[in-house]
């Protein structure tokens, strides 16, 4: 079963961290969405298997109106799909619109919270607080969602542990089923690492990210959530089933501008650019680049997405090669023969990887 991506990428305004491929010419929509509707009725059989797990990221898909995501809830022809996840911005929550997307099919939120302190989410220019951060959720849970994750971001420049700490036990205390939690990557060119390059901001220390990191992987299995992927926590059988595809190497396909697709071994990607997208898609002519990944690829890739996960890799594919690792407690041998990173292990494991790697 495959699972399908749809990129949304609107954004109300950037957020002052964020890399990522998106706009905020909001009026572009419409013909956006007449492309993505065209994409979606080209590709969708393209797996060959029916589609099981629908996601709409961005971007911001909240910025959009419910008839819209009908739309291209129809145009997947999801009806068979057992998880249909859409990210949401706390800003765009209102009881209306929420109840509206749940009736068109949408089960699961993923709320871009990322923390419960308003000078931190001043400071990285989201565009909520935390009250509407709060409300949110709440609002989700009275219009029946009963499948939500929230994201939240540590390692933020002025956070302090007992912020981290406090913003851990809001988002415990909301009762919801997931959290994805990222430290802060300064990507070059945004905002925020200009300000840390000018002086005028300072980054957290890594003895500061990992012990951060460490409490939120503790406190969150004391509270019953299972630590299934380096940033990903669920409470039981709650994991994302869509992004696990991204992990454990089975097909997805992506459509909208900048999204990328894999059916093994090809991996292939739309333009990250809106006109070349409409234009592309409008007149038949998108063209898509795609690589087919080398055996020696194929390896890699599992070295480095299963070894972030709980199910970590198994023995006989690494044959040997993670022994120093295992011997220096950075990795694991299991009952099953598989090996998995440990939590110190977890705070090199970029490195750990690339030994890995053929
Ligand atoms: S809302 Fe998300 S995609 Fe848009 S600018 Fe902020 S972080 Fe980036």
């Amino acid at each position: 079963m495959a699972g399908l991506y749809v990129h949304i990428p609107f954004c109300k305004k950037r957020c002052r961290y964020c890399d990522f491929f998106s706009t905020t010419l909001l009026e572009r929509r419409k013909e956006y969405i007449a492309a993505l509707l065209k994409e979606i009725k080209l590709r969708r059989e393209e797996a060959g298997e029916p589609i099981q797990t629908v996601y709409l990221g961005g971007g911001t898909p909240s910025t959009l109106e419910t008839a819209d995501i009908q739309r291209i809830l129809e145009a997947v022809g999801c009806k068979d799909a057992t998880e249909v996840t859409m990210e949401l911005n706390p800003g765009d929550a209102t009881p209306a619109y929420l109840q509206a997307i749940k009736a068109v099919g949408i089960n699961r939120l993923s709320i871009g919270i990322q923390s419960f302190q308003d000078e931190l989410l001043q400071l990285i220019g989201r565009r909520h607080d935390a009250e509407q951060a709060i409300k949110a959720v709440q609002m989700a849970q009275e219009a029946g969602f009963d499948n939500i994750s929230i994201d939240l971001m540590y390692a933020l420049p002025t956070q302090t542990m007992a912020q981290w700490k406090a913003d851990i036990e809001t988002a415990l205390q909301l009762k919801i089923q997931h959290i994805s939690s990222y430290g802060l990557i300064y990507e070059e060119g945004t905002a925020l690492t200009r300000s840390v390059e000018q002086g005028e901001l300072k980054a957290v220390d890594e003895e500061m990210e990992n012990a951060m990191y460490d409490y939120l992987c503790e406190r969150l299995k004391q509270a019953g959530f299972v630590h299934y992927e380096v940033s990903n926590f669920a409470l039981p059988s709650r994991e994302a089933q869509h992004n696990s595809r991204y992990w454990d190497g089975t097909p997805y396909i992506g459509v909208g501008a900048g999204s990328h697709s894999y059916l093994p071994p090809v991996r292939s990607w739309n333009p990250s650019d809106l006109d070349a997208y409409i234009n592309g898609i409008t007149s038949g002519t998108l063209q898509r680049e795609s690589e087919t990944l080398t055996e020696e690829e194929l390896f890699d890739e599992q070295v480095m997405l299963g070894l972030r996960t709980n199910r970590g890799v198994s023995a006989e594919l690494l044959q040997g090669r993670a022994q120093r690792h295992i011997e220096s407690g950075l990795l694991r041998l299991t009952k099953d023969s598989r090996i998995v990173a440990t939590q110190q292990g977890i705070h090199i494991l970029n490195r750990i990887i690339e030994d890995l790697m053929l």
